[in-house]
């Protein structure tokens, strides 16, 4: 399977070229820049055998097979259209658009094209993250009634850029962050948020857009969950808590691209370390997509996980501008 990468970015430098190659038969042919040079440049230190500034000429190559974007958040919805109508698989950086509207398409259009697509959700790709949802689905805590997601980073300097200045690209932390949280919420608890109630900040890095996000949702069983996320905290550490009648999971360090953290389960028979598999995140998310390339199973994230992450962001960022709380809409999403 040869892939073209459209975008030359920190994210597939850092993590994804990687775990794109480290998938038997797997290879990056090809990238897509909106800089000739700049794209050469990457191209040629990331071992990359053609690059250029044409993406419809990327995906006239028939050698490609899949399309990996992870461009600035507003040019996604034009460029996976492009790759859906090329008839290419395609993994998707989150947020999946700048509209819900947009997502749904994209969706659908790959559903009617029949080619594989998924949103690049890295978390809910670790073992830390999958341990935490089998405690949870075996009743080791009983009924869940709160889960608490702990998620204000300090974003380094490399990456502030679009993030903290440009809304038009996609910045703020509610689109950077607080998508990935609902997408945690959704995969630990399996419901999905009802309605949400936020409160949002610029704390000292966000020009124009917001750097800070709290919120509290309701999910359909009448559990509540409580997020925070944030650009400008450099000492908090991250971390996630679910409660329930029977015992509590304390998850720290886990909201993080890397194997790590701890977790530990509380009941009335004590406290018990929860040990967690230590594999790559996003090598794992490759090798849940290559596979449901091949037809067996789907990806990590599909589609409408990615549908339902941005609707949930998009009800926190309506409720911290109109002062209410706001129903979630997720456009239809199964
Ligand atoms: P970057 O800022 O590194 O890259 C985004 C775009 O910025 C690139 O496509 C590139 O454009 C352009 N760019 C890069 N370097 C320069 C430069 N020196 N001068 C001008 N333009 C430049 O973004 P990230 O890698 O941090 O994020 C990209 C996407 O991935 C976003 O959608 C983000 O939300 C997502 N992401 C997901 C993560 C996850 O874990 N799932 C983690 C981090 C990001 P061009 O392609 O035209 O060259």
């Amino acid at each position: 399977m040869k892939w073209a990468l459209v975008g030359a970015s920190t994210i597939a430098k850092d993590y994804v070229i990687a775990a794109i190659r480290a998938q038997a038969g797997h290879h990056v042919h090809s990238l897509v820049s909106g800089s000739a040079e700049r794209g050469a440049a990457y191209a040629a230190e990331n071992d990359i055998p053609n690059s250029g500034t044409d993406l419809d000429a990327a995906l006239a190559d028939s050698e490609v097979g899949a399309v990996y974007i992870s461009t600035t958040n507003e040019k996604h919805f034009p460029q996976a259209m492009a790759a859906i109508e090329a008839g290419k698989h395609v993994l998707c950086e989150k947020p999946l658009a700048m509209t819900l509207e947009d997502a749904v398409t994209m969706v659908r259009a790959a559903e009617a094209a029949g080619v594989t697509f998924g949103t690049n959700h890295h978390l809910r790709c670790s073992g830390s993250h999958r341990a935490i949802r089998a405690l949870v689905a075996d009743g080791r805590i009983g009924r869940v009634l709160s889960m608490r997601i702990f998620h204000a980073v300090h974003l380094p300097p490399h990456l502030q850029g679009w993030r903290i200045n440009d809304a038009g690209a996609g910045g703020g932390v509610i689109p950077d962050i607080t998508v990935h949280d609902a997408d945690v919420t959704r995969f630990i608890l399996g419901e999905d948020p009802l309605n949400v109630a936020a409160l949002m900040a610029a704390s000292g890095m966000g020009e124009g857009v917001e750097d800070s996000a709290m919120s509290v949702w309701s999910m359909p069983s009448g559990a509540m969950v409580m997020t925070h996320e944030s650009f400008t905290h450099p000492f908090a550490g991250s971390g996630l808590e679910v409660h329930g009648s029977e015992g509590s999971i304390f998850a720290s360090g886990v909201m993080t691209q890397q194997p790590v953290g701890e977790i530990e389960l509380v009941t009335s028979s004590g406290r018990e370390p929860i040990s967690f598999s230590k594999h790559d995140l996003y090598t794992q998310g490759l090798a849940d997509f290559a596979a449901a390339i091949r037809g067996e199973g789907q990806p990590a994230a599909t589609g409408w996980d990615g549908v339902k992450s941005l609707a949930v962001a998009h009800a926190v960022r309506a409720s911290a501008g109109s002062g209410r709380r706001e129903d979630v809409d997720y456009g239809g999403a199964p």
